[in-house]
């Protein structure tokens, strides 16, 4: 068996916008005299909320993020909660697009040097971090140009990757074109599917669209967990975040997909808002039975695919 403990313990799906330290925007909300919504508090405490409450709650903490210092802020609490639970790197998924054009709320410039002081400080502290551009799916592949239209121009060297995120309303296919031109420019193609999606989206995803990496899978079928292990596609899985947005796929099928061969690894997905760290998600597995093995296979995978480690 693998010693986990010679494979760093990596985050590997987590969102900016979704990562925020709830005290930090307790504290942010006050001083801008906001009422934190309803929906986030009672995710803070636990509790489920309809999909449209979670994106409430997710947009709320979004809306705070309109400084560089901002940025800073959470790029840091995402690496203190990483720490704070043994790990040693994540892979930060976030939407400049949505922040600076969509809402308008932030410079593009400004969000950047956020990101790059928070990274290069966790650096410091001995951490591993990159950042995935992730464009909203159901907006369509127009959209996701325009997300490389705003950010390849002078792109930071910590964003290694490109995603599709949000609710899968947009076919695959459709998507190949700005998949294309973000490898072209040298990035990692990831994508959000079965998730709130069907599992044919999955096979979809790899086929027609030509990821490289699937975001949380859940809804695949055998045949397309077949498909994942034979192209050794990871898969980012979230057990936290899965219970709370996707509470039908019961139960679990992470045993189901170690046991097909899929190479999935653990992520918290928005432990600001649905409240989680990489220890829960390892508690998480445990339940479902896993044992240390399997707990060592995801960890194994967790650090050999992890886009932060990679050159
Ligand atoms: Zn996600």
């Amino acid at each position: 068996m693998d010693n986990p403990s010679v494979h760093p313990l990596i985050d590997r799906h987590t969102h900016l916008e979704g990562a925020l330290d709830p005290a930090w925007v307790r504290r942010e909300s006050d001083r801008r005299g906001l009422g934190v919504p309803a929906s986030l508090e009672e995710l803070w405490s636990g509790q489920a909320v309809p999909f449209a409450g979670f994106i409430e709650a997710f947009l709320f903490g979004a809306a705070l993020l309109d400084s560089r210092a901002a940025v800073r802020e959470a790029t840091l609490a995402v690496a203190r909660r990483t720490q704070a639970a043994g790990g040693l790197g994540f892979d930060l998924w976030t939407s400049p697009h949505f922040l600076v054009v969509h809402r308008g709320q932030i410079q593009l410039d400004a969000f950047w040097r956020g990101l790059e002081e928070g990274l290069s400080e966790i650096r410091t502290w001995g951490l591993h971090a990159c950042v995935v551009l992730d464009a909203v799916n159901h907006f369509g592949p127009k959209h996701g140009q325009a997300v490389l239209d705003l950010a390849l121009p002078e792109l930071p060297a910590f964003v290694k990757g490109f995603s599709t995120g949000g609710l899968e309303g947009c076919p695959f296919r459709d998507w190949a074109p700005v998949f294309d031109r973000a490898r072209a420019a040298g990035l990692r193609i990831a994508a959000h599917a079965g998730e709130n999606g069907p599992g044919s989206n999955v096979r979809d995803a790899v086929i027609e669209g030509g990821v490289s990496r699937i975001v949380h899978g859940i809804r695949a079928d055998e045949a397309t967990l077949d498909l994942l292990a034979e192209r050794g596609i990871p898969v980012d899985v979230c057990p936290s975040s899965n219970r709370s947005l996707a509470s039908d796929v019961v139960p679990h099928p992470l045993p189901r997909m170690l046991l097909a061969g899929v190479r999935c690894a653990l992520g918290t997905d928005d432990p600001g808002v649905i409240p989680c760290d990489m220890g829960t998600e390892v508690e998480a597995v445990r339940d479902m039975g896993l044992d240390d093995i399997a707990l060592a296979r995801l960890r194994q995978n967790g650090a050999e695919d992890a886009w932060c480690l990679a050159d």
